[in-house]
């Protein structure tokens, strides 16, 4: 009779052997989390789904193998906090449940990587971090912070490379690891830009080179484009150029206006703007509906954090990454923008 009791409780579900025993967390608190000492990040994932992006630290242990189990016990000490996550949340939440019965502490990340790029998170693809999004006909649009003013742009099978530039100092871009180029944009001449070896390396037949008239001469081929030129690429794609200049006494020569070239693409309608080396100009009063800009802060070649605030306040974009700031301290960028309702988004663009 008792059994029977604990029976028809056991299948109402008011005692039961699957208790939960391990935490769950969304992308905000799962990221708190993993901030913090004694915790270890373990992606359960395949070890393909493992490279083709990550969250930064984490160990790849295939929740699927025989011996996940032993693997983590012989890698990861029993008194550390894991933290756990896979593509949508469920292998890791199945994941979690095991470890927990094996005496981890363990918080599992709901709705998985998924979630934390949703949630405007960067991953790791190879050495760089990624940031995603979906445009409006729900495509992938990605952003690979190379180094400094480099950017590789992924649109669908799209690959698109900005001011690619194989070395600066001692950090380097491994460009022949990387697709042929669609299209690279080159904003102007200077070093940190314009590196005709990389152009070299990232071009096919069908590589369409756009830059300004100066780089074009330079480099002997590629569409030339002055500050107000407009080009459509493709029914999905269009280029417009935009002015980027010096306006500081004594700072002028560095880059003369009309010379060198920001650039607005709109693929998919998303509006991106890269803004090349510039202070805050007038002309970006007319620098409207951006989706997401790249904006360069450091003096004396383009702007102080508090131009790059003032230049933001004007274009007002949603997202905005800082970039070409080699050793400007930007971290207060993000608080100084926070009532502007504007994500500023620190990355690796030193
Ligand atoms: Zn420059
Ligand atoms: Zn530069």
């Amino acid at each position: 009779m008792k059994n029977l009791y604990a029976c028809v409780l056991f299948a109402l579900g008011l005692i039961s052997c699957n208790q939960q025993n391990y935490a769950d967390a969304d992308a905000k608190s799962f990221a708190e989390l993993i901030d913090t000492a004694n915790v270890v990040l373990l992606d359960v994932r395949t070890p393909s789904e493992f490279a083709e992006g990550h969250i930064a630290g984490a160990i790849n242990i295939d929740q699927a193998s025989d011996d996940f189990i032993d693997k983590v016990k012989a890698n990861i000490p029993i008194d550390k906090h894991l933290a756990v996550y896979c593509k949508a949340g469920v292998r890791s939440a199945r994941s979690s449940k095991r470890l927990a019965d094996q005496g981890y502490e363990c918080t599992n990340l709901l709705g998985g990587i998924i979630s934390w790029k949703e949630s405007g998170r960067p991953v790791i693809v190879g050495n760089y971090e990624v940031d995603t999004f979906t445009s409006s006909s729900g495509k992938t649009l990605k952003f690979y912070a190379l180094m400094h003013s480099c950017i590789r742009i992924q649109y669908d099978s799209l690959e698109i490379e900005i001011d690619p530039v194989a070395q600066l100092g001692n950090r380097v871009v491994d460009y022949s690891a990387m697709p042929q180029a669609d299209y690279i944009f080159v904003t102007h001449e200077h070093g940190d830009h314009y590196d005709a070896a990389s152009i070299e390396k990232l071009s096919k037949d069908s590589t369409q080179l756009i830059t300004n008239q100066r780089c074009a001469d330079m480099y002997g081929s590629g569409i030339a484009m002055n500050n107000g030129d407009k080009l459509q690429l493709a029914n999905y794609f269009a280029v417009e150029a935009v002015p980027a200049y010096n306006t500081t006494e004594s700072r002028e020569m560095f880059h003369p206006k009309g010379r060198d070239n920001g650039y607005i693409l709109t693929i998919d309608s998303v509006r991106i703007y890269i803004a090349g080396d510039t202070e805050d100009i007038p002309e970006m009063e007319s620098i409207k509906n951006i989706d997401i800009a790249f904006l360069p802060c450091n003096q004396p070649y383009t702007m102080t954090p508090k131009q790059l605030v003032n230049a933001a306040k004007i274009i007002k974009p949603k997202v905005l990454f800082p970039y070409h700031y080699g050793q400007t301290n930007v971290s207060e960028i993000p608080s100084l923008l926070q009532s502007e309702n504007i994500d500023v988004r620190i990355r690796h663009y030193e």
